[in-house]
């Protein structure tokens, strides 16, 4: 994290934003959004999946735009990979970080990579072991999402029993990141707060732990700040809100960056990141994606009168 910050701010509407989007979004655009986002202070970036171009065009150009994004000063790049052929490429391109997702449930695991929780589990160990033939210094860190956490759109509940479970196994594994994931948006602070204080307490001091939630039911914000509470510190979200649930249609999508960044603003924390400047990338999603929704609170009513983020003060 740099120093200038107390919570890091990731952007993921570059992947799970795009992700459901048929529209290809051209390859300079996202080059731009990303330049235009980091100049507004954003420092922590999910820049595309490495997945085969014939399951999603929309990441047909991944080596590009991981490039272009590792030539941006200061940003941190990760990428999702989902199994080992993906992190290979990922690693050639040299993302800083490499994000692998295995569902807490089974039956999602099954449908989303055709694996068993287990079998996911022991490609993740082949990814670690790429990980760690490569020389010290340049190796990636390694992240491990723990996706539908807090419920599955198949099995409904999740136990938190087993999320810790799966937790336990990655971290053993030699995972350097836990992301606590509400990938379809069921959960409510209280159950965010419970289970990422468990997430925290009991791995906090091995490997980092990171939030990502989905506002589809109205209740992102409210996770970020029970996990917030719980004592997490790194979030994801994306501009606009992209990303909405191929199970929910007319859903919104991922937390909305900008309405994130002014709560933690408005908490006292440093996000670095410029408000104004940031609400004014809209803009690229606008004109590239005219016919997807924008979401978004505070871009509607702007700035409270005298309001003045932490970030800027000096
Ligand atoms: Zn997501």
């Amino acid at each position: 994290m740099h120093s200038n910050m107390d919570v890091v701010c990731r952007e993921v509407g570059l992947r799970d934003g795009l992700q459901i989007i048929d529209t290809f979004f051209s390859t300079d655009e996202k080059i731009n959004w990303m330049r235009q986002e980091a100049a507004a202070g954003i420092s922590s970036i999910q820049a595309c999946s490495f997945v085969p171009p014939k399951l999603l065009p929309q990441f047909r150009d991944a080596e590009q735009v991981a490039a272009a994004a590792l030539e941006i000063d200061g940003l941190w790049v990760s990428a999702l990979v989902p199994n080992l052929k993906g992190a290979e490429n990922a690693a050639k391109a040299k993302v800083h970080e490499i994000g692998f997702v295995t569902s807490v449930s089974e039956s999602h695991n099954m449908a989303n990579v055709r694996k068993t929780t287990d079998q996911s589990l022991e490609e993740f160990k082949r990814i670690i072991e790429l990980r760690d033939s490569l020389p010290e210094g340049q190796r990636f860190k390694l992240s491990s999402g723990l996706s539908t956490a807090l419920g599955c759109t198949i099995e409904g509940r999740v136990s938190p029993k087993a999320v810790m479970a799966l937790a336990e196994k990655f971290v053993a594994a030699g995972t350097d990141e836990l992301v606590v994931a509400d990938t379809v948006g069921y959960s409510g602070p209280t159950e965010v707060k419970n289970l990422v204080s468990d997430v925290v307490s009991n791995f906090g001091g091995e490997v980092d732990v990171m939030a990502h939630f989905h506002d589809t039911r109205g209740l992102g914000l409210a996770n970020v700040f029970a996990a917030l509470e719980a004592g997490c510190r790194m979030f994801d979200a994306s501009l606009a809100g992209l990303g909405g649930c191929p199970y929910a249609p007319h859903a919104t999508g991922n937390v909305v960056m900008e309405d994130m960044i002014f709560m933690l603003e408005t908490a006292g924390l440093r996000t670095g990141v410029d408000l104004e400047k940031l609400v004014a990338v809209r803009e690229i999603v606008a004109r590239n994606l005219p016919n997807e929704p924008l979401h978004g609170m505070y871009v509607k009513a702007g700035p409270p009168k005298g309001f003045q983020q932490v970030s800027k003060l000096k």
